[in-house]
């Protein structure tokens, strides 16, 4: 199989060196002036219907930023970002709106996204009364049929969120997201908050519905072991900036940027199936306002050369087609390397 990512021809959402800045105020210095915090630094990917892209890295490298801007929940600083073929419209808009119908989005904790006072089969209808669709009783035939496609019974639609288990409000929560016909799917760690009994039926649930319904997704999470199971591609982020992007297969089975690898190696297995040593990385991420220079992951890296510390490694593709950010993945050191 290629490592090659796919083609932005024919692509539902394309995000075009995405970026992001906040002016924050650094700790300690009340009269100092606010620093910029690149969140997201120059991101692009694409993404086809019925696809999903893993998006992966530690707390606070920006993959939340990244889909929170996607969806124009936040704004961007700089970049593009095209969903169903067009600009996506200025957030607030008439024309963003209808866009939004078509990208929704699963939060990370089900109780926190559904009201409690309200009875779920309401909450599953009311995105339709927003949007002015259908009148009362399509509503609610289309909200028991979404609530049969997530595998609630009928009986679900007069209960109350805290009646229910947290894989049965995840599966409000995406029967709601469902019921505007959306071609997207953002998913911000959706099951982390669930026993781990459950993640895999709402994971396997997640597989049925994109088949079902032809949804791409684009799945942010910091466990690789379920974006492994979910994800066709997967892109690596680092302070803000995507270090590696390829075939899920691929990038999983043989990590080319040594930030990967290391990732990679930390996903639990059986003892006796390990084969590769738990690769430990060097201190914490560094303060995202003080970003080191040349590649950011140099303070951590075991594999840096003296280039690491001066040269940013551009994002580009290996002969496999994956897309990497490393001097030394792409074989360009030109230097010795850097005494740990
Ligand atoms: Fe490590 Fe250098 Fe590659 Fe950065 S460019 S990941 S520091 S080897």
């Amino acid at each position: 199989m290629t490592g090659a990512v796919s083609p932005s021809a024919g692509a539902l959402l394309e995000v075009r060196d995405l970026a992001r800045v906040f002016r924050v105020r650094r700790t300690g210095s009340l009269f100092a002036k606010p620093a910029a915090l690149h969140a997201v630094d120059g991101v692009s990917f694409s993404l086809a219907p019925g696809r999903t892209l893993g998006l992966v890295g530690e707390s606070g490298c920006g993959k939340t930023t990244t889909a929170r801007v996607v969806l124009g929940l936040l704004s961007a600083t700089a970049g593009e970002v095209r969903f169903e073929g067009a600009a996506v419209p200025p957030p607030g808009t008439s024309a963003w709106r209808a866009a939004r119908r078509r990208m929704q989005m699963v939060f990370q904790d089900p109780l926190g996204a559904l009201d409690r006072r309200i009875p779920v089969g309401a909450q599953v209808m009311e995105p339709l009364a927003i949007h002015g669709m259908a009148d009362k009783q399509g509503r609610r035939e289309r909200a028991l049929a979404l609530l049969d496609a997530v595998g609630l019974a009928q009986s679900f639609f007069t209960r109350y969120p805290h009646e229910l288990s947290g894989g049965q409000r995840q599966r409000i929560v995406l029967a709601r997201a469902l019921i505007l016909e959306p071609s997207l799917l953002v998913c911000d760690e959706p099951i982390s908050s669930l026993d781990v009994s459950i993640q895999a039926q709402v994971v396997n649930l997640l597989i049925d519905l994109q088949q079902r319904f032809q949804l791409a997704y684009l799945f942010i999470s910091h466990d690789l072991k379920v974006v492994r199971q979910i994800s066709h591609e997967v892109a690596v982020m680092y302070l803000g900036r995507i270090v590696e992007h390829g075939e899920a297969e691929l990038l999983l089975r043989e990590p080319a940027h040594p930030y990967t690898r290391a990732l990679i190696s930390a996903i639990p297995t059986a003892a006796a199936a390990r084969r590769r040593p738990i690769l430990i990385l060097n201190g914490d991420p560094p303060n995202p306002v003080d970003r080191p220079a040349g590649c950011a992951f140099h303070p951590r890296c075991a594999a840096a050369v003296a280039r690491c510390r001066v040269d940013l490694p551009a994002l580009k593709p290996l002969p496999d087609g994956r897309l990497v950010a490393c001097h030394v993945a792409h074989g360009e050191t030109m230097a010795d390397r850097v005494a740990a």
